[in-house]
Formats: structure tokens, C-alpha cells, sequence
């Protein structure tokens, strides 16, 4: 049988969110050849994901008929504040319990690799940047919509760091003088404001315990429903006025679950913002539906597990 890929090489991507985490393995050119998904659950131990992710790799591996020793790296990708230097997770807030795990030595140990540890954001951006909608182009700004709202900058080629190797946390700009109170220390940031969970918690006093309940009923002309998704919508196009103002960014990236129903509707609000600018040029700025879907994550981790993007 013809080996997937060609002669390159081959890596594993893991993409660590609050509620499932997706392992995938990788080609060269980007190409998940075969991936596996899992709830997260942080509450049942970092132990035991950890054999988990082993397990997966392992299944993936034997799926595509792979040895260990063609196995190039590891990159995982994972919500909230990470430490690429250390591979530790601090996420008290989205992976209780998980505080200063070590999600390197364990992978590193099982597989004889180098496995590379970043947020899950910026791994996302990677992922764009390297085979998706921000090909080729820098500065990149993307923002992930999903159960928190995530972002990541890559600008001159790698993956803008503040200080001490910090992600910068995009989700949490300030929208608004009045909102939800967030973990973040603030109330009315962007994750307040439109998040999975902040759609949730706004619908669920009206039985809408869920995003996509939220989604359905405010298609289906329900004007409290509706009015949730427009003040999303409104603190998206807000944050992409400041974000844009901050970092002009030639491609500006929308992904995450939100994204399947609502990126038409955030990306119109937030072009009518840029339009207005007279300080910047916002119409040069576009905005684009990440091209890989819920995998930009588990791809742009790969490609730090192929050594294909500079530390
Ligand atoms: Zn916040």
C-alpha cells in the first residue's frame, strides 16, 4: 500500500478545548488523513486525558498503517493561558483541575518526539496561515468563536508573544461599559458578549440552554432571541473595529463552532464597521470564514509538530 503523504513526513495535532478535544494525524501538505474526537472532561482527571491523547495517537497510527518511528512531532494546541516554554496549561476557568499540568513529558516520553505546546488560538491562526484562508499573508489576526471566544496574531512570521511568552487574550477586549461579568476580571468583554456561553446564559432564562438553541430560535424570528445574536454580533464588529484599528491586519480570520451560522452575519457587521474608518484603510482589511473549519487548530498544531513554523 502507498504510504498517505508521499515521502514527507507526518505529525499529530491536538486541539484542547473546554468541552471535546480533537487528535489528528497530518501530512506535509496539511492533510488530516485521519482524526478522532473525545469530550474533554477536565473533572475526570488530567491523568487520565493524558492516556487518553496516548491512545489516540496510537489508534490514528495504526489506522493509516503508520510506525512510531515515521511519526516527525507532536503539537498540541490548547484553550486558554498556556506556557509554550514550560508545555504547561494554566486554564483554572475552561480545564479546572489542570492547573500547571505538564502536557509535554508524558507525549514526549510515549513517542520519542519533539512535541510543541501553544494556545489553542494560535495554533488555529497556524493553521491558516500554513494551508488555509491566511495564506501567505501577514500581518493575520483570527478570532475563534466557540464555547469561549479565542484569538491569535501572526505578524513577521511567527506568532506574536507578549511579554514572558504570554498568548494575548483577544477575547477578552472590552466591548462594552455594561455586560456580563466574565473570569477575566471584567464585565462586558467580547467572550461576555458573544461566546457559545454567553449566547447559553442569555437564552437560558427563555429555554434556550444552549447556543444552537439560541441560533435556531432567533432564525426561527424570536425577537429575544434575536436581540441576543444582534448584541453578539454587535460586540464582534466592535472588537474587529479595535482590533483592526491595533494591528491593520491584511487577512482577519473568523473560526470556531460559531462560525458555521453566524459568520455571513458577523463578517457583514464588521465590514460596515471598517467601512466608516477614516484613520485606516478598513476596506483592505478582509475578512474571511477560516478555511479549515474546526480543524484550523488541530492542523496549525501539526504543522509545530512538523517543525514548520518558528518557535
Ligand atoms: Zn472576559
Amino acid at each position: 500500500m502507498d504510504r498517505p503523504g508521499g515521502s514527507g513526513g507526518f505529525a499529530v495535532g491536538i486541539d484542547i478545548g473546554g468541552t471535546k478535544t480533537a487528535v489528528g494525524l497530518v501530512d506535509e501538505q496539511g492533510r488530516v488523513l485521519a482524526r478522532l474526537e473525545m469530550p474533554t472532561r477536565p473533572e475526570l482527571g488530567f491523568e487520565r486525558a493524558v492516556r487518553q491523547w496516548i491512545r489516540a495517537v496510537e489508534q490514528l497510527l495504526e489506522q493509516v498503517r503508520l510506525e512510531t518511528t515515521q511519526l516527525r512531532g507532536i503539537g498540541v494546541g490548547c484553550a486558554g493561558p498556556v506556557d509554550p516554554r514550560t508545555g504547561r496549561i494554566h486554564n483554572p476557568y475552561t480545564l479546572p483541575g489542570w492547573e500547571d499540568c505538564d502536557v509535554v513529558t508524558a507525549l514526549q516520553e510515549r513517542f520519542g518526539v519533539k512535541v510543541r505546546l501553544e494556545n489553542d488560538a494560535d495554533a488555529a491562526v497556524v493553521g491558516e496561515w500554513w494551508v488555509g484562508a491566511a495564506r501567505g499573508h501577514d500581518p493575520v489576526v483570527m478570532l475563534t468563536f466557540g464555547t469561549g471566544v479565542g484569538g491569535g496574531i501572526l505578524l513577521g512570521g511567527r506568532i506574536y508573544r507578549g511579554s514572558r511568552g504570554q498568548h494575548p487574550e483577544l477575547g477578552h477586549v472590552l466591548v462594552s461599559e455594561s455586560g456580563p461579568r466574565c473570569y477575566c476580571g471584567m464585565e462586558g468583554c467580547l467572550e461576555s458578549l458573544a461566546s457559545g456561553t454567553a449566547l447559553a446564559t442569555a437564552g437560558t432564562p427563555h429555554g434556550w440552554t444552549e447556543a444552537s438553541a439560541v441560533l435556531t430560535a432567533a432564525e426561527q424570528g424570536h425577537p429575544v432571541a434575536e436581540a441576543i445574536v444582534a448584541r453578539a454580533t454587535r460586540a464582534a464588529a466592535d472588537a474587529a473595529w479595535t482590533l483592526a484599528h491595533a494591528f491593520l491586519p491584511a487577512r482577519f480570520v473568523l473560526g470556531g463552532g460559531l462560525m458555521r451560522r453566524l459568520f455571513d452575519r458577523f463578517a457583514a457587521a464588521m465590514r460596515e464597521r471598517w467601512a466608516r474608518a477614516t484613520q485606516i484603510r478598513g476596506h483592505s482589511i478582509e475578512v474571511c470564514r477560516a478555511a479549515l473549519g474546526s480543524d484550523a487548530g488541530l492542523v496549525g498544531a501539526a504543522a509545530l509538530g512538523l517543525g514548520r513554523f518558528p518557535e
